[in-house]
């Protein structure tokens, strides 16, 4: 009796215990579900804020070629700076001689030189060099970072080797491909406007940066002329047409983003200089700059640009650019982990800190296409120290990724169909003319079809982001034949990898002093 007793007490109390676990399973798997639920709910918000259906997606390419169109007329016309390059004639392969390339433009610094034979022999050998630029001078003094150039560079002009020949009489010449906004007053000079991509060196600003590395370069005790400044779009454009004629557009999407494209000289009406004798113009869009009402804009977009080093700036490049997506997503994240508990009752401290998610790894999270989402864990863990979390939750970060790379690269392809509807070359032209009231209502019929001549147009692309992320590249491709419809089939995006800095070189060359004969 006494022991049934006692043996009804354990019963009572395993029943007890047994209840108590339930219970707390169910909350968990309860609280399990509200932090999904809410996760997902967050999820959908952002998606839709996100969204580029078509119509919009047409009101971007619209409103670029509006805005191209401001920023030619006059002087702050626009967001969009359209700086003249002063490149008048691009390279027609029959450049000779042996020049060299600086370029500083993002997270690396290269230094380059190639021995050009003319029509026949072409690009006869060509060696280049990179370097990571030390964070601490991307925010130093403009003599320190000028010096570090300049310190590389003739470290590697004396390893030059005995296949690379100067003519009798001639100097290095250098093409600098430094990508950040100039207003040059001449092929070989021009004043810093802003930094951007994370640079911040205050005295550089106003400064002649030609005329600054000129300087660094010769207290080395070197003779070298800089004989163009280009943008690395300006660049890529040189070294896409020095082998394709058709190349009439050059856009970077690595670090951050930028375009230029020949322009007819006479449609720049705020040019108050000489009309150059070919025509044309590069024109330096600066398009990381463009803004528009269309574009959608969500509130990782409004913290992500109050924190940055240039707020109000850049919106286009930090919606689209390669410093920025994986910071978008990371901002994503915050809200969930902060809303919904989604890596457990505490925020991981790192994942508050801006730039830690960067999108070489948004990259590899987004290509995960093992059934366990085994990558999507990984980074994670090694970028966070977040352990064990579940399918569900790496299926939403995994949406995350890919929500912020579709915007981005659908409205990196509007940006390019906004630059062909702006020189005629997107199919809604007939006779060489655009249509009345498109572009609401500018007709600019004078920069119609009437550069360049095959009918096909060759956008020449620069950039790791494009390089390397395969669905950033393929959703971009993708919007262009949407937008484009028929017309797509004459326009081809051709990858030039590197072509920045080869093509500076060949911008000295046809811009040199010394001219081989
Ligand atoms: P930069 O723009 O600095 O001159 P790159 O054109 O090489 O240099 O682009 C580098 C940028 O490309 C990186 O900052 C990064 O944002 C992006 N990137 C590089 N590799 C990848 C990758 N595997 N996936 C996604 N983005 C990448
Ligand atoms: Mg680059």
């Amino acid at each position: 009796m006494g022991q049934s007793k006692a043996m009804a007490g354990v019963y009572i109390a395993c029943a007890a215990a047994a209840c108590a676990a339930a219970a707390v399973v169910l909350t968990q798997r309860v609280k399990v579900r509200s932090q999904k639920y809410t996760a997902r709910k967050i999820l959908v918000e952002f998606q839709e804020a996100c969204e580029t259906p078509l119509p919009r997606l047409r009101q971007v390419v619209d409103a670029m070629a509006v805005e191209m169109h401001a920023g030619l007329v006059s002087e702050g016309g626009s967001k969009l700076k359209m700086l003249p390059t002063f490149i008048d004639h691009l390279p027609d392969g029959n450049e000779k001689g042996l020049y060299y390339a600086v370029d500083l433009g993002g997270t690396n610094f290269r230094v380059l030189r190639t021995q050009l034979g003319g029509l026949e022999g072409r690009v006869i050998k060509q060696e280049y060099e990179e370097v990571a630029i030390p964070p601490e001078l991307m925010l130093g003094t403009s003599e320190q970072l000028f010096d570090f150039i300049a310190k590389e560079l003739v470290s590697f002009v004396a390893r030059e080797g005995e296949d690379f020949r100067l003519h009798e009489g001639q100097s290095r010449e250098i093409g600098f491909t430094f990508s950040f906004p100039c207003k040059q007053t001449a092929v070989n000079s021009g004043t810093l406007l802003q930094w951007t991509k994370g640079f911040k060196v205050n005295d550089a600003i106003g400064q002649d940066v030609v005329a600054a590395l000129q300087g660094s370069i010769e207290r080395r005790g070197y003779k070298m002329r800089i004989a163009a400044l280009v943008n690395d779009t300006v660049g890529t454009l040189a070294g896409g047409r020095y082998w394709n004629n058709d190349v009439m557009i050059a856009v970077i999407l690595g670090t951050g983003t930028n375009a230029c494209y020949v322009e007819r000289a006479e449609s720049i009406s705020k040019w108050g200089g000489e009309l150059p004798k070919s025509g044309q113009m590069v024109i330096n869009m600066e398009w990381g700059n463009f803004w528009s009402s269309h574009l959608p804009r969500t509130y990782v977009d409004e913290l992500l640009d109050n924190e940055s080093l240039n707020p109000g700036e850049y919106g286009f490049e930090k919606m689209i650019s390669g410093m920025y997506l994986g910071d978008c997503v990371r901002r994503v994240l915050v809200r969930m982990a902060q809303q919904a508990g989604i890596f457990g009752p505490h925020v991981p401290h790192k994942l508050l800190e801006a730039f830690t998610l960067q999108t070489p790894d948004m990259s590899k999270m987004h290509h995960d296409d093992s059934s366990d989402l085994k990558m999507v864990a990984e980074v994670l863990k090694t970028v966070y120290g977040i352990h064990n979390t579940t399918l569900g939750i790496r299926k939403i970060v995994l949406a995350v990724c890919d929500i912020v790379c579709q915007r981005g690269a659908r409205l990196a392809a509007a940006g390019i169909v906004g630059i062909l509807k702006k020189i005629g070359r997107d199919g809604s032209t007939a006779n060489g003319f655009i249509r009345r009231n498109d572009v609401n209502g500018i007709h600019d019929e004078l920069t119609v079809n009437s550069i360049g001549g095959s009918g096909k147009t060759v956008v020449a692309m620069d950039g790791g982001l494009y390089e390397h992320y395969s669905k950033f590249r393929n959703y971009m491709q993708q919007a262009v034949r949407e937008l484009l419809g028929d017309a797509a089939k004459n326009v081809f995006i051709e990858l030039s990898k590197d072509g920045s800095g080869i093509g500076a070189a060949i911008l000295a060359a046809s811009h040199a002093e010394y001219v081989p004969t």
